[in-house]
């Protein structure tokens, strides 16, 4: 029986259905004013593993999946009087209705790729108003709710368990609200149940109360008791839905039935993508699409978060995705195997040994979703020593809750006249023991889009995976640690160009073949990293490197950062003076002589034209032309190479441009040396797209975390800066 934390009674509960045999069960559903990222997905991934579980113990499971759409006015949002949805719809010139349903094709789309089973119901909140509405109602007749100013509030005074799902019954809980600070509110606690509409407003509908619209919690307990009734078995979400949706939840229901709302809470923790909290201004939110159009099974991901369990925080990387891609065609080709050494063996009865495999599987899925244990298991098993049909039949049985579709491994693929010729060939040769030239027939094979693959005494011909066929276009690395460090080799150029390259094909064509164009005889490399680009960069890159010896590209398996990128060209550069540049500049003459000899003074750091000076650390001005300077922009800085052992790399929790450059001056100030500006350097600079496509507030929230990022490591240090009267600020961020 599947035992799970129930976040309600904060113990791992045996899950007894109100009716035996019968369980409910709602998931909170997606939001469909924008797209569905992999967080999103792994905690609908959660409640799937829950249900595939209920489901092979042998019971049924009615599932209910909400989508939001208009009908959930977030509270904060409902408070500033906007809602993001009809501002996407006013910035896409698209319809409430056209958007909504764009969006939730594309999350049926992303929960059929990674094999979610699809809920009974998906119902739409703006088509349950009625249902909310009588709720509201209800609750206004017995004291629950009250009327202020048009809107309906919740009363929280009226429910003395408010509180009792996320322990949130004291300060922390009017930390949290007093934000919000509604004079109509009698307790700041108190949620809004309907909200009146302000003048102007499209979306709204008729109620008892004047028009108006939905509070966000009130949806959910509408369309789960429009469904499962007013006392249900499961209910699941990520952790953000526990205060205050689901405590909200609870109340209003509660409140409205007078007893028990839903009997097990269980929540999935959060997943963080290269360490970080997803956002979109750190360029680190992923979506299904994202993954697939890279190359990786979407199925690879449901395998990667089967190796953390629901309840801890999971990290997505792009190393471990590809690590997960691997053992899932791991398992696939081992059923193959297995499958092909039993094959003919006739009706099958699982041996004593495959029942106690069997056993400690399902003790372990049973055990709070121990998936990472499950796997584990798995793998033991599969390099036992069990006979291969038992092997067969326990995979098959165990995906039953992975969900892999590991049943769809064919035993043989179609393939062409040439490649089944190829193989013959190479079977031949490998009788003879001529392994190179088998070998040889094997790249013949893989020419024609398939993997030959020895497995045990078997040959399985299968067609190359998407992630195959893409490394083989180019090989790419996930992180900066991947990439060695060539520092410590001596120097094979006299000048490295690093050009660390994210989108924008036409501006990082312009940058390269203007140095290439200056760059005539000289020794010169020049490497471009391609910083996860899909806009055809990387096909560019490419072919510069095929027509010119001195260009050398890495390429980035998705966006790794601004600093990881540069960090990247850093470690393998071979040049004697680095020079960095942005691809909004564009070299006009010969900048390598100045950069020689301005570093030829061992006192100097960093050279290069665009100086910035401060007096407080917070506004940076350009305007030296010429001498000493607090730091040099990131569009053009040249440094020696040898440096960077004292200097160290750039500091990676900068994914955007913005002050990096002024935090690597200070790292070289720190280190002893000056940074050196000369106006006059032949260097043309053009619009910057990566910043002028910004929208202003994304602007604002970059500019802001990086420059708080700065003044955590430098703001104490104003001894580094060229203007000694500089002392004493305060580091409060100002524009
Ligand atoms: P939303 O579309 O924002 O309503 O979120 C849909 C579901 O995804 C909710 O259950 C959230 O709690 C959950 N969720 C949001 N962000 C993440 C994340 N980074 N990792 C895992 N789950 C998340
Ligand atoms: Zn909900």
């Amino acid at each position: 029986m599947l035992s799970i934390y129930n976040t309600l009674t904060k113990n791992v509960e045996e899950i007894r259905p109100i009716t035996p045999g019968r369980v409910t069960m709602y998931t909170c559903g997606p939001t469909v004013y924008r797209y569905a990222h992999i967080g999103n997905l792994r905690t609908y991934l959660m409640a799937d593993w829950i249900r595939r579980i209920l489901e092979a113990d042998g019971n049924e499971v009615y599932h209910i999946k909400n989508i939001t759409d208009v009908g959930h006015m977030r509270q904060e949002l409902a408070e500033a009087g906007g809602d993001k949805m009809i501002m996407a719809a006013l910035a896409e010139g698209k319809s409430l209705q056209e958007i909504g349903e764009f969006y939730a094709e594309w999350f049926w789309k992303d929960e059929e790729r990674t094999n979610i089973k699809p809920a009974h119901v998906f119902p739409w909140a703006s088509h349950h108003i009625p249902e909310m509405l009588e709720m509201v109602t209800t609750l206004m007749g017995n004291g629950g709710a009250y009327e202020a100013g048009g809107n309906i509030y919740f009363d929280v005074n009226s429910f003395p368990e408010y509180g009792k799902l996320s322990r949130n019954f004291g300060g922390d809980l009017l930390e949290g609200v007093r934000a919000e600070a509604d004079p109509l509110k009698r307790d700041p606690r108190d949620f809004t149940l309907w909200k009146a509409a302000e003048p102007g407003r499209d979306v709204k509908w008729d109620s008892p109360w004047g028009e108006g619209f939905p509070g966000w919690h009130i949806e959910c307990s509408a369309m789960a008791h429009k469904y499962l009734g007013e006392h249900f078995d499961i209910h699941t979400g990520g952790v953000d839905n526990v205060f205050p949706h689901h405590e909200d939840e609870i109340a209003q229901s509660e409140g409205t039935f007078g007893h028990r709302h839903v009997n097990y809470w269980v929540h999935g923790q959060h997943l963080l993508a290269d360490g970080a909290k997803m956002a979109k201004s750190a360029g680190n939110v992923f979506l299904v699409e994202d993954l697939a159009t890279r190359g990786f099974d979407p199925l690879a991901f449901r395998y990667l978060c089967m190796t953390v369990r629901y309840r801890h925080r999971m990290n997505f990387t792009f190393t471990s995705l590809k690590a997960a891609e691997k053992a899932l065609t791991g398992l696939r080709n081992r059923l193959w195997v297995w499958r092909n050494a039993a094959a003919g063996a006739g009706q099958h009865v699982l041996s004593n040994d495959g029942k106690t495999w069997s056993a400690r599987f399902w003790d372990a899925v049973h055990n709070d979703l121990d998936l990472p244990t499950a796997l584990a298991i798995t793998w033991e098993m599969s390099r036992s020593e069990l006979a291969p049909a038992d092997k067969v039949e326990l995979l098959l049985d165990f995906d039953r809750v992975f969900g892999l579709d590991l049943d769809k491994v064919p035993m043989q693929y179609e393939i062409g006249p040439t490649t089944s010729a190829a193989i013959d060939r190479r079977a031949a040769l490998r009788e003879q023991s001529a392994y190179s030239d088998a070998d040889a027939m094997r790249e013949e094979v893989i020419a024609n889009g398939m993997v030959v693959e020895d497995i045990g005494t078997a040959t399985r011909v299968r067609p190359q995976t998407m992630l195959e066929l893409q490394s083989a276009r180019w090989p790419s690395v996930s992180a900066s640690r991947e990439v060695p460090s060539l520092l410590d080799q001596p120097d094979l150029y006299e000048f490295t160009f690093l050009l660390n390259a994210y989108d924008y094909v036409d501006d990082v064509r312009r940058c390269v073949e203007a140095v290439l164009r200056h760059t005539g005889g000289a020794s010169v490399e020049m490497i471009v990293v391609d910083n996860g680009s899909t806009d055809g960069t990387a096909e560019y890159l490419e072919q510069a490197q095929a027509e010119h010896a001195k260009v050398k590209v890495i390429h980035c398996d998705h966006v790794v950062g601004d600093a990881a990128g540069k960090n990247i060209g850093l470690k393998q550069a071979r040049g004697k003076y680095i020079i960095l540049l942005d691809a909004s500049t564009e070299v006009v003459g010969d900048v390598m002589s100045p950069v020689a000899e301005h570093l030829a003074d061992g006192t100097v750091g960093v050279f290069g034209p665009f100086g910035l000076t401060t007096d407080d650390m917070q506004h940076f001005h350009e305007e030296v032309d010429r001498g000493d300077a607090d730091a040099m922009q990131a569009y053009c800085m040249a440094f020696r190479r040898a440096d960077l052992e004292s200097v160290g790399l750039m500091h990676e929790s900068f994914r955007f441009y913005r002050n990096l450059d002024i935090d690597y001056c200070f790292q070289f100030k720190d280190a002893g040396y000056r940074v050196v500006c000369d106006s006059s350097l032949p260097l043309v600079r053009h619009e910057h797209r990566q910043w002028e496509e910004l929208e202003e507030n994304q602007r604002d929230e970059l500019s802001r975390k990086n420059f708080g990022r700065f003044l955590k490591r430098w703001g104490n240090r104003p001894d580094l800066l060229i203007n000694p009267a500089a002392r004493g600020f305060d580091t409060g961020f100002r524009h």
